[in-house]
C-alpha cells in the first residue's frame, strides 16, 4: 500500500495548496510507493514566509550558536537510531542497492555531526587599523537558504547543504526531487523532533517546473544552493540572479579516472569499477571516463569486464551489486548513448543493453557497461550519461594524460592510479577539477573535503568548512574611540 505524504511547512505536514499530488514509483518494480503533496508556487511562499519569521524569531534567529549545535548532534543521533528504515526507504525511493542507502545514510548523520560542533565556532576576525580604532568583522547567517536537490543521492545531498547552513543560524527550504522525496521529507520531521523551531527547516516536495521555479526565482529568499543538471542549473542562476541572490552550483560531470601501467592493479580495478557502478552511474562525480596507459589497457579492461560481467544486478532492498536507474526516461537515455558510442566506433566490452532476467522486467535495469576504444571527440566521451558506463580512452604518456583528463567541459573530480609520486603529483597540480584522488577515489563520503566544480561542473563549495562561506555572510564594524 502506497504511503501518504505531505509537505512541511511551519512545524505542520500539509497538503498542497490546491490538493495536487503526485505518485513516487519505486525504479526496482515499477510500483507506486508513495502519493505525495505536490507543492505549488503558493505553498513555496508560505514556506519562504516561515522560514523568514524563523529566522527572525527568537527560537531561531535568537538561539545561542552551541544551542543550534545541540539541536543538530540530536538529528545526527535520530538518524542513526532510524539508519535502518532511512535506509530501506531510500533504497526503495531511488533504487540503489540496501548497503549504499546504509552508507549514504551514516554520511547524512556525519554531515549533522560535524556541522554542530562548528555551530558555535564561527568566528570573525579583529583588523588593526591604529590607535583610536577597534575594527572587527562578524559572520552572519546569510538568511532564508533555499535548496534545490536531486534524486540520486537525496538523503546524502539533503543533509550536505541543510546541516551548514542551520549550523551559519540560516533557516531552509528545502525542494527534494519527485523522483525520490521521500528520506528528505524525514529529515524535516527529525529536526522538528529534535528541537528545530517551526520554520528552521521546510521540505517542499514538488516539480522543478513549479515549485523549483517558484523559489528559485523567489523574491526572499537570501542564498540559494542548486544540485542539479548544467542545463537546469544555468536557469536556476539566472533567476536567482534577478533578485541579486547568490547560488551555489553543483552540477555535472564527465570525471577521469587515470590509470598508469605502473600502478596497484587490484586497487585500480576496484577503484575504477567502483567509481562508475556505484549508484548505477548515477553519480555526479562518477568516473565516467577511464584514461589508462597504452601498455595497460587490455589487461585491465579484461579484468574490468570480468568484474562487470559477474556483478548481480537486482532490486535495491535485495542488496545487488547494482540496483536500477531512476527511471523509464533515463533507462532511454542510457540506450541512447550506447547505441550513439557504438555508432560512432566504440565497441562494447561488457554489458551495453537490458539484463536477460526476465524476473526484473517490471523495473527500469541497465547492465554495468564498458564502452573501449572510446576516442577523445566521441560524445560518450564529452557528454555525461549518468548511467553504469564507462567510456575508455588511453594516453602514451603523462603529458597525454594531463591534456586528455582536461578535454572536458567539466572538472568536479579526478582520480590518479600510480605507485610514482611524482607522476600523482604532477596530474594533481595539471588536471582542473575541484577534488583530485591518488590511488582512491571518494573517501567515505567526504564530508570534512571541501567539494565543487571548475568549469562547467559549477562553482562555490559544498562540505568541509569551506561550505560555510555560502551560508554566513561577512559585516564589518569600525568603531573610533578617544
Ligand atoms: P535536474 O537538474 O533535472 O534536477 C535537479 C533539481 O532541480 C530537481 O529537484 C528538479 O525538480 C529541479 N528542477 C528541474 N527543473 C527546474 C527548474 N526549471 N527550475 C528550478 N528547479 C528545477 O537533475 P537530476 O536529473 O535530478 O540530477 C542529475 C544531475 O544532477 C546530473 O547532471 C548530476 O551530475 C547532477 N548532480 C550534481 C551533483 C554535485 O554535487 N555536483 C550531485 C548530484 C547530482
Amino acid at each position: 500500500m502506497p504511503t501518504t505524504e505531505t509537505l512541511l511547512i511551519d512545524g505542520q505536514g500539509v497538503s498542497a495548496s490546491d490538493g495536487g499530488t503526485f505518485d513516487v514509483l519505486d525504479p526496482s518494480t515499477g510500483e507506486t510507493i508513495a502519493i505525495v503533496a505536490e507543492a505549488t508556487a503558493a505553498d513555496i511562499d508560505r514556506a519562504v514566509a516561515s522560514a523568514r519569521r524563523a529566522l527572525e524569531s527568537p527560537a531561531w534567529g535568537g538561539l545561542a550558536p552551541a544551542e543550534r549545535g545541540r539541536i543538530m548532534w540530536r538529528m545526527a543521533h535520530a538518524i542513526r537510531e532510524r539508519a535502518e528504515e532511512l535506509a530501506t526507504l531510500e533504497s526503495r525511493d531511488n533504487g540503489k542497492p540496501l548497503r549504499q542507502a546504509r552508507t549514504d545514510v551514516q554520511v547524512a548523520a556525519r554531515y549533522f555531526e560535524f556541522f554542530a560542533g562548528i555551530a558555535d565556532k564561527i568566528m570573525g576576525h579583529t583588523i588593526p587599523l591604529g590607535p583610536g580604532f577597534l575594527d572587527y568583522t562578524v559572520r552572519e547567517p546569510i538568511g532564508v537558504s533555499a535548496q534545490i536537490v536531486p534524486w540520486n543521492y537525496p538523503i546524502q545531498i539533503g543533509a550536505r547543504g541543510v546541516a551548514p547552513a542551520l549550523a551559519a543560524g540560516c533557516s531552509v527550504v528545502l525542494k527534494p526531487s519527485s523522483e525520490a522525496p521521500m528520506t528528505a521529507l524525514r529529515l524535516g520531521e527529525i529536526g522538528l523532533a529534535c528541537g528545530l523551531p517551526p520554520g528552521a527547516f521546510n521540505v517542499v516536495p514538488g516539480t522543478g517546473s513549479v515549485a523549483g521555479v517558484a523559489l528559485a526565482s523567489h523574491p526572499d529568499i537570501n542564498q540559494l544552493t542548486f544540485t542539479g543538471s548544467v542545463e537546469v542549473g544555468i536557469a536556476v542562476a539566472r533567476m536567482a540572479a534577478g533578485n541579486v541572490v547568490p547560488v551555489v552550483m553543483e552540477l555535472g560531470g564527465k570525471s577521469p579516472n587515470v590509470v598508469f601501467a605502473d600502478a596497484d592493479m587490484d586497487l585500480a580495478v576496484a577503484g575504477v569499477a567502483n567509481a562508475i557502478f556505484q549508484n548505477a552511474g548515477q553519480t555526479c562525480s562518477a568516473g565516467s571516463r577511464l584514461l589508462v596507459e597504452r601498455g595497460a589497457r587490455g589487461a585491465l579492461v579484461e579484468r574490468l569486464a570480468a568484474k562487470a560481467k559477474a556483478m548481480r544486478i537486482g532490486p535495491g532492498v535485495s542488496d545487488p551489486d547494482m540496483g536500477p536507474i531512476i527511471s523509464k526516461r533515463q533507462l532511454e537515455t542510457i540506450e541512447r548513448y550506447v547505441a550513439i558510442g557504438v555508432e560512432e566506433g566504440a565497441s562494447v566490452a561488457a554489458g551495453g543493453s537490458r539484463p536477460a532476467d526476465r524476473s526484473l522486467r517490471g523495473g527500469f535495469y541497465f547492465q554495468p557497461t564498458l564502452l573501449d576504444g572510446v576516442a577523445p571527440g566521441m560524445r560518450v566521451a564529452q557528454e555525461e550519461i549518468f548511467g553504469p558506463v564507462l567510456a575508455i580512452l588511453e594516453f602514451g604518456d603523462l603529458e597525454e594524460a594531463a591534456t586528455l583528463a582536461n578535454r572536458s567541459e567539466y572538472g568536479l573530480v579526478a582520480g590518479v592510479w600510480t605507485r610514482d609520486i611524482n607522476k600523482a603529483m604532477a596530474l594533481a597540480s595539471r588536471i582542473k577539477a575541484g577534488q583530485v584522488y591518488v590511488n582512491t577515489y571518494g573517501a567515505g563520503g567526504g564530508v570534512e573535503l571541501p567539494f565543487g566544480g571548475y568549469k562547467k561542473s559549477g562553482y562555490g563549495r559544498e562540505k568541509g568548512l569551506e561550505s560555510l562561506a555560502s551560508y554566513t555572510q561577512v559585516k564589518n564594524v569600525c568603531v573610533k574611540f578617544a
